[in-house]
């Protein structure tokens, strides 16, 4: 992997006095962490601001309202006005990047933002929705909405749903929501916003990828494994086409071994299949597929302690 740091996010926090770090919890090769100034009460560094990508920055609280591709809307946040903030940058920048222009707006929001804002976070005051993500193994139902962006609809046709943000980058794609209700006719209804094949990743891919079946398997995983090197996608079906192999790669970049683990009672010759497909879409990397442990038929079935230990003892890359 060639290195090309764009913009030396080191020396530019520094400058700024904003305490930094780069490795730990939620920290990546070729990221800085710096507590998100976004959000009232981040202690914990959850944005992400990388070297790499020019200085494109990421909150892991609050991914959809606290990320960003241009990093003159975070410095100025920090403090400086606007033309400190683009002496600064300019001055950070490496290499061949060009300069950061005066005139840069901040991205517009777009019109399915704009619609995912009509959503609550979910908290204790909806408490149907709290429960059911209590009943479905999560300990702290209102911290993981927070980290994750949960929402629910107060009425209209997605109330009665945990609502799931599909996230690319910084960029809203679009929404699943999982009925809460045992006997709904649709146990998932997404908003495709024309998208095929769609992939939900919780957390930015790291070392190792987990690739699951449903949203609740991959937030189940992304939940047990915070501060470890280990990201969960789901696949939302069992259907591998190109357009979701290529949106997993694009995600993937990171991880060095995708690992899938499919539902108890997947055939065999699928199975292998789904196998064979990602060995071929990530040549060169550790490909293999996981059974999960009995009793268990998914991995949103399992707590979080269990799956913590299930994910963390696969995590590391064997040689065979
Ligand atoms: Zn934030």
């Amino acid at each position: 992997m060639t290195k090309n740091r764009e913009l030396d996010v080191r020396g530019l926090m520094d400058a700024l006095r904003v305490p930094w770090k780069d490795r730990g919890r939620n920290c990546s090769k070729g990221n800085v962490n710096i507590c998100c100034p976004y959000c009232k009460d981040d202690y914990g560094y959850h944005l992400t601001v990388s070297e790499e990508l020019g200085g494109l920055y990421y909150c892991y609280r609050r991914p959809n309202d606290h990320s960003g591709a241009n990093p003159l809307n975070l410095v100025m946040r920090l403090g400086p006005n606007r033309k400190e903030a683009v002496r600064l940058l300019n001055h950070y920048q490496r290499g061949r990047t060009q300069l950061v222009a005066e005139a840069v707006k901040a991205p517009q929001q777009t019109a399915l933002s704009k619609q995912w804002g009509f959503f609550e976070q979910i908290t204790e005051q909806h408490p149907n929705y709290a429960d059911y993500l209590r009943s479905r193994g999560f300990d702290h139902p209102v911290g993981l909405a927070r980290r994750y962006d949960l929402r629910c609809a107060a009425a209209g046709k997605w109330a009665g749903r945990v609502l799931i943000p599909f996230s690319e980058g910084p960029e809203l794609v679009a929404w699943t929501g999982r009925a809460i209700r045992k006997d709904a006719e649709l146990k998932y209804y997404t908003n495709q916003n024309g998208h095929e094949g769609l992939v939900y990743l919780p957390r930015p891919a790291r070392h190792t990828l987990f690739v699951a079946e449903g949203p609740l398997d991959a937030l189940k995983g992304a939940a047990a494994t915070e501060e470890l090197p280990i990201a969960t996608a789901a696949l939302t079906g069992k259907q591998l086409n190109a357009e979701r192999l290529g949106r997993l790669k694009r995600q993937a970049a990171e991880a060095q071994q995708i690992v899938l683990v499919l539902d108890a009672d997947t055939r065999f010759a699928e199975r292998s299949r789904m196998l064979a497909e990602l060995k071929g879409a990530f040549l060169g990397r550790v490909v293999r597929s996981l059974a999960l442990p009995a009793p268990f038929k998914d991995l949103g079935e399992m707590g979080l302690r269990d799956a913590r230990n299930f994910l963390q003892g696969h995590a590391v890359v064997t040689l065979r």
